[in-house]
């Protein structure tokens, strides 16, 4: 005879992870690719998991293809298992569902799913401008740093089948007033845009600008800034502000877990997911019952500042910058553009 469970007690024992929720246990594979990706390339394979507790078979946990077999299949037919690499044939979305043996799900209520999409692969050719005195000593960043740095930012462009490719040689901008600079957000900030303009790629690579310091006002300093005319980096930039900043260019926004005050009382992001939040992340709703809006947005590559490397579909709740989303703008509570839906490939390039 089979437990007949209702979704309420199986959420206590399922945590399902949708590409978000998937942080958790995201970059925990040794090529440091995150799990339950939101898109991958065609042509490699994806790693997709779920935890269940309770004396659960392994076999017993089914994995099936709702919509999209023809662009993805499960690598050597295996669907069982908690964990189960999906491979990505063609171009195109997909549906992955998750189901327990002998477990009965009643409406409204669905099984665990995730949603995403195979991109065909893409080279961005980059090209790189490192600062240094007008004598042409103190570069910005060390040459060994800049294919590192390409590496790992395509690393976690992965999840949008982007690779960073360095076109040309690394290029040396010998002016010593072009190592810091201030008040970045002014857009006719004349020493700032006289260093973007002082090569153009016309639209054939994005352009890569290492600098010693990129000051907002006071002790307000960014790591990254992205401009239609190229992407400024200080030299300890990481490849996660690379990653950034190109997903900037392709149109995506930030996102923060606080506002421009800190945290307010009662935090409003204080509070456990939910799918008005998350709409097109939810993934049926199976994540740890103590999983508060501010963890999720504390994953997202799109997060201002932080550490978080995941991209996920659609909108996330939370604080953004207001009107057009400019860093400048004061930051307001709304749905921010952070999720693949925003990416435009086409427009990762400078002028
Ligand atoms: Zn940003």
């Amino acid at each position: 005879m089979l437990p007949k469970l209702n979704p309420v007690i199986i959420r206590t024992f399922i945590i399902a992870l949708t590409c978000i929720a998937a942080a958790q246990t995201a970059l925990t594979q040794s090529i440091g690719r995150p799990v339950n990706p939101s898109g991958f390339p065609a042509g490699d394979t994806a790693t997709f998991r779920v935890s269940v507790f309770g004396n659960i078979p392994p076999e017993h946990i089914e994995w099936k293809i709702i919509y999209g077999p023809e662009h993805v299949a499960f690598k050597d037919g295996n669907n069982t298992g908690p964990e189960v690499k999906v491979q990505g044939t063609a171009p195109g979305a997909f549906k992955l569902e998750v189901d327990v043996k002998g477990w009965i799900v009643t409406p409204p209520h669905v099984r665990p799913f995730f949603t995403g999409e195979v991109y065909p692969s893409l080279t961005i050719p980059v090209a790189v401008f490192i600062v240094r005195t007008t004598g042409g000593i103190n570069p910005a960043l060390q040459d060994s740093k800049v294919e590192p740095l390409l590496e790992g930012a395509s690393r976690i462009l992965w999840q949008r089948a982007i690779t960073l490719v360095q076109n040309g040689p690394i290029r040396y901008l010998d002016n010593t007033a072009w190592l810091n600079h201030t008040d970045v957000f002014n857009t006719v900030n004349p020493n700032l845009y006289a260093m973007l303009d002082s090569t153009n790629s016309m639209g054939q690579a994005v352009e890569l600008y290492f600098v010693d310091r990129l000051n907002v006002s006071g002790d307000h300093n960014l790591a990254g800034l992205y401009t239609s005319k190229g992407i400024a980096l200080i030299g300890s930039a990481n490849s996660r502000t690379l990653a950034h900043e190109i997903i900037h260019n392709a149109g995506a926004e930030d996102i923060y877990a606080q506002g421009d005050n800190g945290i307010p009382d009662p935090d409003p992001l204080a509070a456990p997911v939910s799918e008005a939040w998350l709409p097109l992340d939810w993934g049926g709703g199976y994540y740890n019952p103590e999983q508060l809006q501010f963890g999720i947005i504390s994953r997202l590559l799109m997060e201002g500042g932080g550490y978080g490397e995941v991209i996920p579909r659609g909108t996330v709740y939370g604080w953004k910058h207001s009107g057009n989303g400019g860093g400048a703008n004061p930051k307001e509570l709304g749905h921010s553009k952070v999720g693949q839906d925003f990416i435009n490939v086409n427009n990762i390039k400078s002028y």
